[in-house]
């Protein structure tokens, strides 16, 4: 099997270059070619000389994940269904806002963190994505738009690892392709607007500071361990107080001076005036510099529970603003397509469900169905 060149950051791609006997630059002009410009076809590459060229046939390619689906939403939220073989799939959800493009991308086909309000930690588990699949995602979806917009100019700002999976359960992938999102000769993205979000796998965020230190979502959900315990079943491995140290430890290292905390509001459940006090004082007690960003419930059936009514989320951040705590509310955009947070699991197991709704929407599938998604070529 050739490698295939997705899977590698610059560094990588420099040391198989190397072991093909070319100088360590050309790394350079061959990442270039397949992630600023979407290159997938190695003859393109005029400025290569033939003979590497030759050589790269031989032992390489650039392979995309194959496209299942393509929706659009009224509101202009693009969610994509890629193929990752075995009867798996993952999703990848483009948001664009006035002043930015924003890529919600998966890290794990499923994951095992097995949270109750979550479409994927219902599913289960399946497998972790690779580097090149992690990557697959931003490379066709950033080309595709460009295409699709007719500019040449870059579409997407801002990336979130916030689709299917706990991206650092799946470290090792997950940094190199970091590493080309923020690369300049890649995509150039800036380290504030690369975010991970963890539901606090604490030995890993202490590596992701040292390492490759990118904006953190840390998936709080809940004030108190025991609840925390039941929302979030990884609490019992890494509970609240050592996830706070571990975030007041990375903000010596991140790229912002605060953690945002999600808070998936859940009624009845950790929407209450007392878990906002109780947050309130868990916040001040360790005293991390954090911004909250209020969720409002996706609902799945399986799941068997339901959004907090919006006077109650009000309510909720108007206890915490009032206490000094910037909190926001998360617009939901793609609610028609499914496209919303925790719901992206929903239509891969459920496509009945996802059919009713295909009929109202702006439905573009992208022919061949089965075939690989390439991107469209770039030009010199
Ligand atoms: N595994 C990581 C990242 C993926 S989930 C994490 O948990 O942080 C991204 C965000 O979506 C998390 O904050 C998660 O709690 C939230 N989420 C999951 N299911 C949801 C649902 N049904 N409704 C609203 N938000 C949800
Ligand atoms: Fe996994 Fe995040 Fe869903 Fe929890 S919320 S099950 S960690 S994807």
């Amino acid at each position: 099997m050739t490698a295939n060149l997705l899977d590698f950051d610059l560094e990588g791609l420099a040391a198989l270059c190397e072991s093909l006997g070319e100088k360590r630059f050309r790394a350079t002009q061959l990442f270039r070619w397949i992630h600023q410009r979407g290159a997938s076809d190695f003859e393109q590459m005029s400025d290569l000389a033939k003979s590497l060229r030759g050589k790269l046939q031989g032992a390489a390619r650039i392979e995309g994940l194959p496209v299942i689906t393509q929706h659009e939403s009224a509101d202009g939220t693009i969610k994509w269904l890629f193929d990752v073989g075995a009867g798996n799939a993952v999703e990848t959800v483009f948001i664009p806002e006035d002043d930015r493009g924003t890529l919600c991308i998966s890290s794990q086909a499923g994951c095992a963190v097995g949270c109750r309000f979550c479409s994927t930690g219902h599913q289960g588990f399946a497998r972790n994505l690779t580097t090149g699949e992690i990557i697959a995602q931003l490379w066709f979806a950033e080309h595709f738009l460009r295409k699709h917009l007719g500019t040449a100019e870059r579409v997407i700002s801002n990336v979130v690892m916030m689709g299917m999976g706990e991206p650092l359960q799946n470290y090792s992938a997950l940094v190199p392709a970091l590493r080309t999102m923020l690369d300049d000769h890649g995509y150039g993205l800036s380290r504030r607007r690369v975010t991970v979000s963890t539901s606090g796998v604490v030995p890993m965020m202490d590596r992701l500071a040292q390492e490759c230190p990118v904006a953190l979502a840390v998936s709080l959900h809940a004030p108190s361990d025991p609840l925390r315990e039941h929302l979030v079943p990884l609490n019992r491995k890494y509970p609240l107080a050592e996830l706070m140290q571990a975030c007041t430890r990375y903000l010596a290292y991140a790229p912002r001076d605060f953690i945002t905390f999600e808070y998936c509001m859940l009624d009845g459940v950790n929407d209450q005036p007392e878990h906002a006090r109780a947050l309130i004082a868990l916040v001040r007690e360790q005293g991390v510099s954090c911004k909250l960003n209020l969720i409002p419930f996706n609902p799945f059936p399986a799941s068997g529970l339901t959004r907090s009514p919006q006077k109650q989320v009000q309510a909720f951040a108007r206890l915490l603003n009032e206490a000094g705590i910037v909190t926001t509310i998360r617009k939901t955009r793609g609610d028609d397509i499914d496209a919303a947070c925790g719901q992206l699991a929903g239509d891969v197991q459920d496509r009945t469900r996802v059919g009713d709704r295909i009929a109202q929407q702006r439905t573009v599938m992208l022919t061949p169905v089965s075939g690989n998604a390439t991107a469209p070529e770039g030009r010199p």
